[in-house]
């Protein structure tokens, strides 16, 4: 496939269909060229050297790496540049074999962003030259669920390890949140929890208050526990960032009851993890926006979420990115915040 399946984009679940060798932009804005944003040890397990690639395909309002996600759309965008994938491999072997590599306890390249569906092929060249350079570091990788059906077994196939990011499980809340449909997400799921249940180092599920409501963290907990009661799940303490930049922080409560739902439905091996109740308070225009949009997303914790969307200009309902007229030009992508977190 390689660079190929560049020319008819279908890597992840937008299924946009672009020639992006030719320059052509689909809801992730990223032609064919492979933009890395940064690279470092990292020490957070598994402790890796992360490659943070360009680009995203979603619109999250919590970004925290809105600045290389919606590069280039983005006036305070940036990214670091194209690197020759043996290069990057053998770098990768060298720094994890540094001292501060073997301090932290690094044992494998990651691939995060952004999201590293987007540059897939790129990321298969580099895992091919790493895996002739090493057989003993591992590779991650790092995803936000929407890869298509293809793209998930081409990620199981070159990924020793998984760290996936399941956002909602209502529709109307990974809409307001993402821009996307949940539909893909719950499908790569329902691939990867039974069959390649071993790779899967964890799934993250960030908690924002007022929106994950206990309903909906109950949904998500039953979903995964139906898949496999023994998949490790780490709820995250979300910090008031991006478009969310005045909402609360996730509260200790939230946190600790989320863990006690996920017992209850019998997930064995749920955590939290993070800094909890950072200060935060929903705007009253926001409400106003919400209170309007109820209807329209059949849930209120995803009403409150789009009507931060809709403050910062978003005006399709529910959220759609890829049918959105304003997909070229849209204000949460060029969303710049004032809180740095
Ligand atoms: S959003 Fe997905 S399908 Fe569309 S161009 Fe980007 S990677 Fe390809
Ligand atoms: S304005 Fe359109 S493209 Fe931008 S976030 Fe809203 S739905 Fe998505």
């Amino acid at each position: 496939m390689g660079r190929r399946s560049l020319r008819n984009c279908k890597l992840c679940a937008w299924e946009c269909g672009v020639d992006r060798v030719e320059g052509e932009l689909g809801v992730c804005r990223m032609d064919a060229r492979p933009l890395i944003a940064s690279k470092q040890l990292h020490p957070a397990p598994p402790a890796s050297y992360t490659v943070f690639m360009t680009g995203c395909n979603y619109r999250c309002l919590n970004c925290q790496n809105w600045d290389i996600a919606h590069y280039p759309d983005n006036p305070e965008g940036r990214t670091w540049g194209l690197q020759d994938p043996r290069e990057l491999a053998v770098e990768a072997v060298n720094m994890i074999e540094t001292l501060e590599g073997r301090r932290i306890g690094a044992d494998r390249i990651f691939f995060s962003g952004g999201e590293p569906t987007v540059h897939l092929p790129f990321v298969e060249e580099v895992v091919r030259e790493f895996r002739r350079v090493t057989d003993v570091w591992k590779v991650n990788f790092d995803t936000n669920g929407f890869p298509t059906r293809d793209s998930m077994r081409r990620i199981v196939e070159l990924a020793d390890s998984i760290t996936f990011d399941f956002k909602a499980f209502s529709d109307g809340v990974h809409r307001a949140l993402t821009g996307a449909p949940v539909e893909p997400v719950l499908r790569n799921l329902e691939f990867l929890i039974p069959s390649h249940l071993n790779k899967i180092w964890e799934v993250r599920v960030l908690l924002i208050p007022e929106v994950h409501d206990e309903a909906e963290i109950r949904a998500m907990c039953e979903f995964l526990a139906d898949l496999d009661e023994t998949v490790p799940v780490c709820f995250l303490a979300f910090r008031p960032n991006f478009v969310l930049e005045r909402h609360p922080g996730a509260p200790l409560d939230l946190l600790e009851r989320a863990v006690e739902i996920a017992r209850e439905v019998g997930l064995m091996n749920a955590s939290w993890s993070g800094l909890p109740g950072l200060p935060g308070e929903v705007p009253p225009s926001v409400r106003r926006r919400a209170e309007g949009l109820v209807d329209v997303y059949g849930h209120r914790g995803a009403a409150l979420a789009a009507g931060y969307a809709a403050e910062v200009g978003c005006s399709k309902h529910p959220r759609d990115c890829l049918s959105c007229p304003r997909s070229g030009s849209c204000p949460v992508k060029r969303y710049v915040p004032a809180r740095r977190t």
